[in-house]
């Protein structure tokens, strides 16, 4: 297993990464996703996000004041046609020594989801168990995962036009069973500034449909929309983002969270409420 290493290859970054990088250590430092000694797996996926946050979460080890370590893992789920020979020897050049989980949940969702139904959510569950199970047993302080401000204001508002609630992708969580710390140090950073940051440092990258699925059509109504507004006023991403932070309860209208007799707010227990 490797560890933070001396060897890994460092190059001069460009503004662009210069810029988010600065929105990590931003990130890393509101919301205490690091201390000293954590052993960090970082959950990549092949693709541009999860492999941005590697390289940018090492710009920052680099730099930091207290020593932690960072093991990239990818999870090969057998969906035909992944390949991870060319991105492993990539991250090789860099100086990562990527480990590989190799579990064939392709097929069980094939088998189990109906055809014509998305295949994601169940996907994502047994990736999900896997990573975390994997992060357990081999000792893992904290898992990063690549999700960025998109994901989140996506997050937020899916949840608010098709399932009644508000919420979103928190930037660090404990994992239900409590056994795993999740950090998301991307999560102040525009997708957009991650997908030129990927075409400047020129990785390779798997694509995500190779499983053959329908793409989430509500994310993706999501995003247009998100898009849409942006070209109109550009400070829409932030100032949703911005709102995550800034929850006025008493302008709300949740009983387990706020006292309509005493206008105070409740103490809820967050298992309570999924
Ligand atoms: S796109 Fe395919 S691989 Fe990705 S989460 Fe959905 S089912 Fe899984």
């Amino acid at each position: 297993m490797s560890v933070a290493s001396e060897s890994r290859v460092h190059r001069p970054i460009s503004d662009l990464a210069e810029g988010l990088r600065r929105r990590v250590t931003t990130a890393l430092h509101d919301y205490q996703m690091l201390g000293p000694d954590d052993r960090v797996l970082v959950a990549v996926s092949g693709g541009k996000d999860s492999t941005a946050l590697l390289l940018l979460l090492e710009e920052t080890r680099r730099r930091a004041s207290f020593s932690f370590s960072l093991q990239p893992v990818i999870l090969d789920q057998k969906q035909p046609g992944f390949l991870v020979d060319e991105y492993r020897d990539w991250l090789a050049s860099r100086g990562f020594s990527l480990a590989v989980i190799e579990r064939d949940t392709y097929s069980v969702v094939v088998e189990k989801i109906p055809e014509g139904k998305t295949y994601c959510s169940l996907c994502a569950r047994l990736r999900r168990g896997i990573l975390y199970n994997y992060a357990h047993q081999n000792g893992f302080t904290k898992i990063a995962l690549g999700h960025h401000r998109e994901d989140a204001n996506e997050t937020i508002l899916m949840n608010m036009l098709f399932s009644g609630r508000i919420a979103a992708m928190p930037p660090k969580l404990r994992s239900d069973d409590g056994r795993n710390t999740v950090i998301r140090p991307l999560c102040n950073a525009p997708e957009a500034d991650i997908a030129k940051f990927a075409r400047e440092q020129g990785y390779p990258i798997i694509p995500c449909n190779l499983c053959g699925n329908q793409a989430n059509l509500q994310r993706a109504r999501i995003k247009r929309l998100l898009g849409d507004l942006s070209s109109e006023h550009p400070r829409i991403a932030e100032s949703l983002l911005a709102a995550q932070g800034n929850v006025q309860l008493q302008q709300l209208r949740d009983r387990d969270l706020w006292n309509f007799s005493t206008f105070e707010q409740r103490g809820v227990q967050q298992s309570t409420r999924n």
